[in-house]
This record gives structure tokens, C-alpha cells and sequence, in this order.
């Protein structure tokens, strides 16, 4: 055999562990079906505005580990993620917090925040079922019908009602003016762009771009001993026991002759008609200004549209409902018979994963198989 280790995707999960395996002495090949590396956090310089090709991407964490891992491969800027909500042309600050409450409710102090909050959260009297209960009782019916409901259910393309409650409590609820769309220790962007922090990690590894690993596998699995596979797992079995659901995304992307569309990166389009989910303007990702610290005279800007994943989309976002749940438990079953193949990644392993949490689970799974 060629390769100690065939990797499948080029994307943060399969860098990772490319990485670690020829830091071991292993050798490996990475093979991706799209032509650029770096999977969903690829970049690319636009009139000197790295844009986030595949959705906007701040990097965040509270894993320590795994902030100094990352910073070996780039250099961080100071960027805080502070998205506004646009709802029928009202603005508020997200995530939910002392600027957002009193846009709301005309409230001064915390303690008028508070027993405004907690008026409306008692509309819920039960644990929260589902995430339309989760809302109501972490910030009330006026914010969920406003700031909550009309985005959620375009990015889903499902009733508030029948999504899973752990979707919204990814959003912080905050008795503070701090508009710091995160809790986290470490936050911010990679000064040049992803795509460049994952060619630092792929550096002096072979990777084969075009290649789509499902098409060739015959060929492909004979080059190597093991294979890490960080495409969708239904995809890997032929979708044999059937399809899980994905939500993929559409992205209009426009390079405009002006200095600034929006004044942010990110604005929430909250109510249902505006067909787009959010718009970003990738600039304000560096604060406006290009490599060398001038400011930039133009800007590109990207909306942003949901849809239900068909076959030939891009898989985004895993459906992490309790029926797809079940369906992915039964794949999981499959992939542990297979003997020389580890699942990984966000698809690989059906899971709504961040960043940071993708780094930690390739750093395990590379202790684990290469230590
Ligand atoms: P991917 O990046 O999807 O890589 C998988 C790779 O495998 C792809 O390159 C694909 O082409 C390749 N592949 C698939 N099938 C095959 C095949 N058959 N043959 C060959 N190659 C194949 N996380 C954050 O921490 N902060 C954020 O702000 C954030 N924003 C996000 C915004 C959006 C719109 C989305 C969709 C995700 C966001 N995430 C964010 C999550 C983040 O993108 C993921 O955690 C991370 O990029 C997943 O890495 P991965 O390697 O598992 O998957
Ligand atoms: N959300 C919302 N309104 C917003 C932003 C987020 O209702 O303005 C909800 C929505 O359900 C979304 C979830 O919170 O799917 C998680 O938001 P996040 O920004 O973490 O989503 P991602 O960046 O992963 O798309």
C-alpha cells in the first residue's frame, strides 16, 4: 500500500488529522471532490476582502487545548462576532442583551429587564419541549415572535415547534450591554483567511482536488491501509437505509462600488418575508482594511438562503431532529463494521459541530489511532 492514510475532505476535520498523522511519520493522501481545499471555511481574496465562500465563519472557544493548537497554523485577529437583527427595517443587537431588551421594551436597568423577562417566560410552565417552548421561556413570546420565529423557521424550513430546543440555546441571554455573540474565551479570525491556515496544515501533504472519493473507491481505498472519511455518512452507504435530512444554502454574492453596504458583517433578516436568512459583508471580518492596514474601497456582499437539501446540493447543516437521530444511529451501527474506515466531521458524523469542536474531535480521534 502507498499511504498509511487515505483522508477524505479537505475541510478543518480532514487538515487536522492529515496533519497529526504526518507529524507521526505517517504517510497520507487527501483527496477532495471540490477544487479548492478547506472544505466550508475556504476564503478567497477579492479585491483584497477574504470572503467566507461557504458562510461566514468566526472562529470561538473555550478549549484551551484547542486555541493553542490552532494558533500554531495562523494568527488570529481581535474580531468579536456582534450580529444585528433587521426585523421589517427595525434594528436590534443580538444576541439577546441589555441593548436588544430596551429596543424591545423601552427597559433601563437589569432588574426592568428581568421582570419584563420573566413575565413572558411563565407563559411556559413545563420543561421546553421543543424550541418554540425553549424561547418563550428563555426570553419571552415578543422577542420569539420577532427576533426568533421568522428566521428559525427560514433556516429550517420547519415549524419552531418541531426543531430540537438545544438549536437556541447555542445564543446567549445576557442582563449586560454586551453585544458578544458568543461566550468565549478565544475568539476571532485568521488574519489572511481560513483557506490559508489550512494550507499551513496540509503543508507537504499530497492532496488531490476534483476527486470524488464515493466515485472511485475501488482505486482509491487500494492506495491505503486506513481511510478517514469526512463526507456524509449517508452518502458513504448508498444512502441505503434511507436519506437523512440536510439543510443546504444558496449564496448571492455581489462586489459592490461603495465603501460600505451595512456597516457590520452580519445582519439577521428575522421576519419571514425577506426571502434571505442574513446578509454578510465580508470585510468587516478585518475591520475594512486590506493585508497591508488601507481601507478598502469597495465590498462584497453575500446573501444568504436557506433550502431543504436534495441530492446534488451542498449538505450544510444536519437536521439533529430525534427522527434523523434515530436514522443516524442506524448508519452509525454500519460504519462501526467498517473495519479500516473512521467517520469524522460535521457529515461524517451527523452532528451540528463548531470549529473548535471539529478541531478537538480530529485531535482525539488522531491520539487515539496515531499514539
Ligand atoms: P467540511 O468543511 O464540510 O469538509 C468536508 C469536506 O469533505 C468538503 O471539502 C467536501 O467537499 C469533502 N467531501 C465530501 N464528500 C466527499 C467525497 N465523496 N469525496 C471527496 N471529498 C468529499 N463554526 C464555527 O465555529 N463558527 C462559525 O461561525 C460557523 N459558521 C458556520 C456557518 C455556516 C453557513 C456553516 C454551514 C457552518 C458554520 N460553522 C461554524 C461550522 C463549520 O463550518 C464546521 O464545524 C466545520 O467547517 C466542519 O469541518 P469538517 O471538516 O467536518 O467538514
Ligand atoms: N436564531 C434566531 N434568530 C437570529 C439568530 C439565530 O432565531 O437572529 C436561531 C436560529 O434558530 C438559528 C439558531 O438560533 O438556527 C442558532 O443560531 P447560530 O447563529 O448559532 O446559527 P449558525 O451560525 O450555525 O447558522
Amino acid at each position: 500500500m502507498k499511504y498509511d492514510y487515505l483522508v477524505v475532505g479537505s475541510g478543518l476535520y480532514g487538515a487536522v488529522f492529515a496533519h497529526e498523522a504526518k507529524a507521526h511519520g505517517k504517510s497520507v493522501l487527501v483527496v477532495d471532490k471540490r477544487p479548492n481545499i478547506a472544505g466550508n471555511i475556504y476564503t478567497q481574496n477579492v479585491e483584497g476582502i477574504n470572503v467566507h465562500v461557504y458562510g461566514a465563519h468566526i472562529f470561538h472557544t473555550n478549549d484551551r487545548k484547542v486555541w493553542d493548537y490552532i494558533t500554531r497554523f495562523a494568527q488570529f485577529n481581535r474580531f468579536t462576532n456582534s450580529p444585528v437583527a433587521n426585523y421589517k427595517g427595525e434594528l436590534y443587537s443580538l444576541p439577546f442583551n441589555m441593548y436588544t431588551f430596551n429596543k424591545m421594551w423601552g427597559v433601563i436597568t437589569p432588574e426592568e429587564a428581568e421582570a419584563k423577562l420573566n413575565e413572558q417566560r411563565c407563559e411556559i410552565t413545563h420543561p421546553p419541549r421543543n424550541l418554540e417552548e425553549q424561547a418563550i421561556s428563555l426570553v419571552g413570546r415578543d422577542i420569539f415572535e420577532k427576533l426568533i420565529k421568522g428566521y428559525t423557521e427560514k433556516q429550517w424550513g420547519r415549524d419552531c415547534k418541531e426543531l430540537p430546543a438545544f438549536i437556541i440555546r447555542r445564543l446567549p441571554v445576557r442582563l449586560t450591554f454586551d453585544n458578544n455573540y458568543f461566550n468565549a474565551l478565544y475568539q476571532g479570525i485568521p488574519i489572511g483567511g481560513y483557506t490559508k491556515m489550512i494550507k499551513k496544515l496540509l503543508d507537504g501533504i499530497e492532496v488531490r482536488l476534483n476527486t470524488d472519493y464515493l466515485k472511485n473507491k475501488p482505486e482509491l481505498d487500494a492506495l491505503a491501509r486506513k481511510v478517514i472519511y469526512t463526507g456524509p455518512i449517508d452518502a458513504y452507504f448508498g444512502y441505503r437505509l434511507g436519506y437523512l435530512e440536510y439543510r443546504s444554502l444558496r449564496f448571492e454574492n455581489e462586489l459592490l462600488d461603495k465603501p460600505s453596504f451595512q456597516g457590520n458583517a452580519a445582519v439577521n433578516y428575522t421576519d419571514r418575508e425577506t426571502p434571505w436568512t442574513r446578509i454578510i459583508e465580508h470585510k468587516w471580518f478585518e475591520f475594512g482594511k486590506d493585508a497591508d492596514g488601507n481601507d478598502l474601497p469597495r465590498t462584497v456582499i453575500s446573501r444568504e438562503y436557506s433550502s431543504e437539501w436534495k441530492p446534488g446540493d451542498e449538505p450544510y447543516y444536519p437536521v439533529n431532529d430525534e427522527k434523523n437521530g434515530r436514522l443516524y444511529e442506524r448508519y452509525r451501527q454500519l460504519s462501526e463494521r467498517e473495519e479500516n474506515v473512521i467517520f469524522g466531521g460535521r457529515l461524517g458524523q451527523y452532528k451540528y459541530y463548531d470549529m473548535d469542536q471539529v478541531i478537538a474531535e480530529a485531535l482525539r480521534c488522531s491520539e487515539q489511532e496515531l499514539d
